[in-house]
């Protein structure tokens, strides 16, 4: 009976080992796909081996099937150890030298074995009995059998080693997996210390019998769990080089994993994301992880550095295959480098570069805001229009360069002679805006006219010459009703005025229909 049922266990687990391998081969996602066929398949000659050893009737018959185990069996840890180094990057994946030598001992071990008969270094001897019908053979250890079974259990070891080093390297489900290879590992490593000290004396193969079931979990590793599915690598990589900064939180918004960036982030802002709730670090930066945990995308300017550094925070939902909400994942990118070129560009939209003023459409802009405003709230609004007397007399006589020195020092002068909230611009050439709101009509005369006096009074140095520059102006005064550019026309009709009337004075419009 109890053979047979033996027999069925490892027809069993071989059909499944075979099956394993063709999922293997077929499967050409998968990585290390020669390191998992080696070991599988030694498992299977291994079993088969054993199976029909079982078999035997007699001495001859059962040794010639035990050393047919011995074709594969010595090799098996060195292939378990070869796919972890490999895994985890100890071993190159091509065939070196530090690989092959894992193969030393079990190749002496494989020829010891086979040639037994003349030294008895691997077994002492032999007996052999028929219990019910199966055949026991029971084998007696020589010296080297000690050798080859403490490389095996070293060899278990390391292979436990780099699957705790794993672990800890890693999150989510990949420490569970981890945890499940650790724990294959540890039961071939308790099953071969069993067979090894010879502690269960039942005559059969404590190995053999018992290896199967971390073979089934093993199995089940590859199939279902992506252990060894290039995919699921490739998703890792993706997350962990990934240069946002990546946080997935589950539906009850603990923190499930992060990668590197993140890390580096919340270090940045001297938090140390090893946490699972992020609530604990509301108290210690409270706009970080509000700007973090808010739902909609925002931009978190860090205050920590002086340039200022900006992060954009957005949020994607997780769902399971049913559409169900299992979690969010919270992404931070660096956008320094976006914002301030978009500064950049908002900036030289609206400002002109060689007076540092507001351009034409940006003065427009602004003033028609102003307007919109007065219309509704009786506010005075004036506009003067400034135009420098004889510039190109300016340019011919001293050069471009100094015409622009002259344009960036009205420009100046202009910005500290009037007050912060009135609207200053560069209209064009040589020519500037400015707009006054609440101010009454004899107070923007008078600025005018004390703008035209500085002006006119200082003299310009250039190349040892010195000259003076005088400057033209029209006020107009903004009526109910008006356009922006109605008030800009009058007051462009009051400057030529002034340069009608002599130049270097200001005159301020009146309507004729008045
Ligand atoms: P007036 O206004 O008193 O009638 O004489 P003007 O010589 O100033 O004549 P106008 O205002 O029509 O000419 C403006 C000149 O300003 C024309 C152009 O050569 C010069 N100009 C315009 N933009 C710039 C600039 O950015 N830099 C320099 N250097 N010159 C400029
Ligand atoms: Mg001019």
């Amino acid at each position: 009976m109890l053979l047979e049922f033996l027999t069925v266990y490892f027809f069993v687990s071989i059909v499944s080992i075979v099956y394993l391998g063709c999922y293997i081969i077929t499967n050409k996602s998968m990585s290390q796909l020669k390191d998992v066929v080696y070991l599988v398949s030694s498992f299977a000659v291994y079993f088969f081996g054993y199976m029909i050893e079982l078999h035997s009737n007699s001495m001859e018959t059962a040794l010639f099937w035990n050393q047919f185990q011995y074709f594969s069996l010595p090799f098996v840890s060195s292939f378990w150890l070869m796919l972890a180094l490999r895994r985890y990057g100890y071993l190159n994946k091509v065939i070196s030298l530090r690989g092959i030598s894992l193969f030393i001992i079990p190749t002496i071990t494989f020829f010891l074995r086979l040639t037994n008969e003349f030294h008895h270094l691997f077994y002492s001897g032999y007996s052999f009995e028929i219990a019910g019908e199966m055949g026991i053979l029971h084998l007696y250890h020589g010296p080297w059998y000690y050798v080859h079974y403490a490389y095996l259990l070293l060899q278990l070891v390391l292979a436990n080693i780099l699957f705790i080093l794993a672990f800890v390297k890693s999150r989510g489900a990949r420490q569970k997996q981890m945890i499940a290879l650790s724990a294959i590992n540890m039961v071939s490593l308790g099953v071969t210390l069993i067979t090894t000290f010879g502690i269960v004396k039942t005559g059969l193969d404590f190995n053999a019998i018992v290896l199967p079931v971390p073979g089934i979990l093993f199995s089940y590793l590859i199939i279902k769990a992506d252990v060894f599915n290039i995919n699921a690598f490739a998703r890792i990589r993706v997350f962990q080089d990934s240069d946002e900064g990546i946080i997935v939180f589950d539906e009850k918004n603990r923190i499930v994993d992060y990668n590197k960036k993140a890390y580096g982030f919340f270090e940045e802002q001297g938090l140390t994301l090893n946490s699972v709730d992020v609530s604990t670090f509301r108290a210690l930066k409270p706009k970080f992880i509000n700007a973090l945990m808010c739902a909609d995308k925002t931009i978190f300017k860090d205050s920590l550095v002086s340039d200022g550094r900006f992060f954009e925070f957005s949020t994607t939902n997780i769902v399971d295959s049913y559409q169900r909400d299992c979690g969010y994942i919270k992404s931070i990118k660096d956008v320094t480098e976006e914002i301030k070129y978009q500064m950049a560009l908002e900036h030289s939209a609206k400002i002109d570069e060689m007076s540092q003023l507001l351009n034409r459409g940006e003065f427009i802009r602004q003033t028609e805001e102003c307007v919109a405003i007065a219309e509704t709230k009786t506010r005075t609004i004036h506009l003067i229009m400034l135009d420098i007397d004889r510039f190109k007399k300016i340019n011919d006589k001293f050069g471009h360069q100094v015409g622009d020195a002259v344009i960036v020092t009205i420009s100046r002068l202009l910005k500290h002679s009037f007050r912060g909230e009135d609207i200053i611009g560069r209209f064009g050439g040589d020519e500037f805006v400015i707009m006054l709101s609440g101010v009454e009509t004899a107070d923007v005369i008078n600025r005018a006219e004390d703008f035209r006096e500085k002006l006119a009074g200082r003299r310009i140095i250039s190349s040892h010459q010195d000259y003076q520059v005088t400057a033209s102006v029209g006020i107009a005064v903004y009526k109910k009703g008006m356009t922006v550019d109605q008030l800009i026309g009058c007051a462009d009709e009051a400057l030529y005025e002034a340069k009608d009337k002599g130049r270097n004075k200001v005159c301020i419009y009146k309507d004729s229909s008045e």
